[in-house]
C-alpha cells in the first residue's frame, strides 16, 4: 500500500511540512520539517487520529524546523537530525543572528543522521542520503517511492545557493546522485511549492540543463 502524504504550508513561507503514515489505518505519523506552529501540526494530526512517532529534518534553515521544539516537547516523540547541520538546531543564533530571525534552538535528544543511515519510524523504513548544496548538511529522507528533498529540489526550480554553506556545484552534484539512485517516477515532496517526480525534474526543469546534457 502506498505511503499516506498530507503536505501542509506553514509559517510566513509556507514551507511544506509532511505528515506521513504507512497507511490510512496506522494510528501513526511522521512529521517531516515542522517549519511553525505546532498546534496545527497537532490538530491535523488528531484530526487523522494519528499520533506523532517521528520528526524528521532536511536541514537546518529555521522555516523548516521553528516548531521543533515544540512539537517534539509536547508530543515526546523522537528525533531525527542531519549531523552536518546538528549546531544550527542547537544554537540557531549563531547562523540566523545575523538576519534578524529568531527560532527556538532545540535541546532535547536527537538521532544524527548522515549518507547511508536508514530509520525506522511509524512503520516506514526512511533511507537518508546526503545532498549538501544548499545547506552543508541537507539531506533527503526516501520511503516507498516518496523523496522528501526539502530545498535541494523544487517543481521547476533548485535550491538557492546564496545562503552560508550553500554551492551550486554541490548542489547540482546531488540532484545528479538523486537521480542515479531513484527511479524517475519517484515522488519528490520538497520543501515549497507542489509535488512533482524526479523523471519530470531530470526532463524539464530549466536550472538541470547540465544533468541532461550528460544523460
Ligand atoms: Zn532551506
Amino acid at each position: 500500500m502506498p505511503l499516506v502524504v498530507e503536505q501542509l504550508p506553514l509559517g510566513q513561507i509556507g514551507t511544506n511540512c509532511y505528515l506521513v503514515r504507512a497507511d490510512r489505518s496506522s494510528p501513526e505519523a511522521v512529521v517531516v520539517d515542522p517549519g511553525a506552529d505546532a498546534t496545527t501540526i497537532r490538530l491535523t494530526l488528531a484530526r487523522s487520529g494519528a499520533r506523532c512517532a517521528g520528526i524528521l529534518l532536511t536541514h537546518c534553515h529555521y522555516d523548516h524546523f521553528g516548531a521543533l521544539a515544540d512539537l517534539a516537547e509536547g508530543t515526546g516523540a523522537p528525533v531525527w537530525l542531519p549531523e552536518g547541520d546538528e549546531p544550527v538546531f542547537r544554537d540557531p543564533d549563531t547562523y540566523f543572528g545575523g538576519y534578524g530571525i529568531r527560532v527556538p534552538p532545540y535541546t532535547g535528544e536527537a538521532t544524527l543522521v548522515g549518507d547511508g543511515d536508514t530509520l525506522d519510524a511509524g512503520g516506514i523504513s526512511f533511507a537518508v542520503t546526503a545532498v549538501p548544496g544548499h545547506s552543508p548538511g541537507h539531506v533527503a529522507y526516501y520511503a516507498d517511492g516518496c523523496l522528501f528533498s526539502g530545498d535541494v529540489l523544487f517543481a521547476g526550480a533548485v535550491g538557492r545557493v546564496d545562503l552560508p554553506g550553500g554551492d551550486w556545484d554541490t548542489l547540482l552534484d546531488s540532484i545528479r546522485r538523486l537521480g542515479d539512485a531513484y527511479p524517475p517516477e519517484t515522488r519528490v515532496l520538497s520543501g515549497h511549492g507542489p509535488e512533482t517526480t524526479l523523471g519530470a525534474e531530470l526532463a524539464r526543469n530549466p536550472f538541470l540543463s547540465e544533468l541532461r546534457a550528460e544523460r
